[in-house]
């Protein structure tokens, strides 16, 4: 049997029943391969239910009011990835008339389409002959075939995919590149896989040559960067003040408290004379009610390292006023706000709020 053949039988045995795989929407798929490109399909499960309830047609995406869209997006990290879908399906309403179109070569012009999503709708909804290539299918063919080429480079790209080319079932293009997806998900995961009961075992490069830690080629790693957040929680007669991040690095269009962010983690005594410090919470009667502990929050390239701040004022500076809004303190649940801020105010007892240690003044 050939590889497309092995392949397509062993996902006869084992494909995974996924809502995504049973409809042939293309907006559905879509809005499954963005979710999937960042987390597990047992966690991307309920994202991708709630997404498609909360906006059922790419209509409702484009008008969806950007708060609703981040409430929904909340907790799987990558914001940017909702918001650029969100104006890939603004594009779908003006150039295609509501409709996703049906090429490779259209669907890589919206904005929110990588050549990895293109391919998996035009594949998967509209059966064209292109490839669907994630780091599932890198590690396979880099395995099988003893692919040597680094996925990371333009060069080893254009291999991988002229490989993938002269594999593909051109019958059933959205069948193989489903296959692929499972056969690495399941059978070839990056880490022991179960060599012993595959069906590649006899041909397989990386096995016969026992490389399988060593193919795909890695790409260089990055070392994940320490920032250091000091987030003031302002208290005024039951509100706080929070502003939407602008910033692109992380988080853009999430809620936050006012931040200080520092190059090293200083102690909160330097933090309590700093300029911003003043900007957020003036110099008249200031209460700092309480001091956390250091937070560490991990991203794919950086590490938050986040203290929190609980400070009670009696009138509020213009300041603070002018750059944030006032939002009441039981409504903070309500608003899209990073997963770090949700883990403070789950950690910290709610009696902390209004009898905490006077730490300040
Ligand atoms: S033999 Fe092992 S490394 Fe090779 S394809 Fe199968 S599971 Fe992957």
């Amino acid at each position: 049997m050939d590889f497309k053949s092995i392949l397509i039988k062993w996902y006869g045995q084992n494909a995974r029943v996924l809502p995504w795989r049973q409809t042939s929407d293309p907006y559905h798929i879509w809005v499954s391969e963005v979710i999937l490109q960042q987390t597990r399909v047992a966690q991307g499960l309920d994202y991708y239910l709630r997404f498609i309830e909360a906006f059922p047609t790419i209509q409702s995406l484009a008008e969806a009011p950007l708060d609703a869209l981040m409430k929904v997006w909340q907790g799987l990290g990558y914001y940017s990835r909702a918001r650029n879908m969100q104006a890939g399906a603004q594009m779908v309403m003006e150039r295609f008339g509501g409709k996703l179109p049906s090429t490779y070569n259209q669907l890589i012009t919206i904005k929110g389409l990588g050549p990895y999503s293109a391919g998996a709708i035009a594949s998967f909804a509209f059966k064209q002959q292109v490839p669907a290539i994630d780091g599932n299918v890198y590690r396979i063919l880099a395995r099988i075939f003893g692919v040597f080429a680094s996925p990371f480079t333009a060069g080893g790209k254009k291999e991988f995919h002229q490989l993938v080319m002269e594999l593909m079932d051109k019958e059933a293009p959205d069948t193989f590149n489903q296959a692929l997806l499972d056969f690495g998900a399941l059978q070839c995961v990056p880490r022991s896989p179960n060599c012993n009961e595959c069906p590649f075992v006899g041909i397989c490069y990386a096995y016969r040559n026992n490389l399988i830690d060593q193919l795909p080629v890695k790409g260089k790693k990055l070392i994940p960067k320490d920032r250091f957040f000091n987030y003031i929680m302002v208290k005024h007669a039951g509100n706080t003040y929070i502003n939407r991040r602008e910033a692109s690095d992380i988080w853009n269009s999430l809620y936050e408290f006012p931040l200080i962010e520092t190059q090293e983690m200083l102690a909160p005594e330097a933090i309590m004379v700093l300029p911003q410090w003043v900007e957020v919470v003036g110099k008249g009667d200031v209460v700092v009610r309480y001091v956390s502990e250091v937070f560490k929050h991990k991203l794919s390239h950086q590490t938050i390292n986040a203290r929190f701040f609980i400070v009670e004022l009696t009138v509020v500076p213009y300041s603070l006023k002018s750059k944030y809004q006032k939002a009441p303190m039981g409504t903070l649940s309500n608003l899209s706000t990073p997963r770090l801020i949700d883990s403070f105010l789950a950690a910290e007892p709610a009696s902390v709020y209004f009898h905490g240690t006077n730490t300040g003044d």
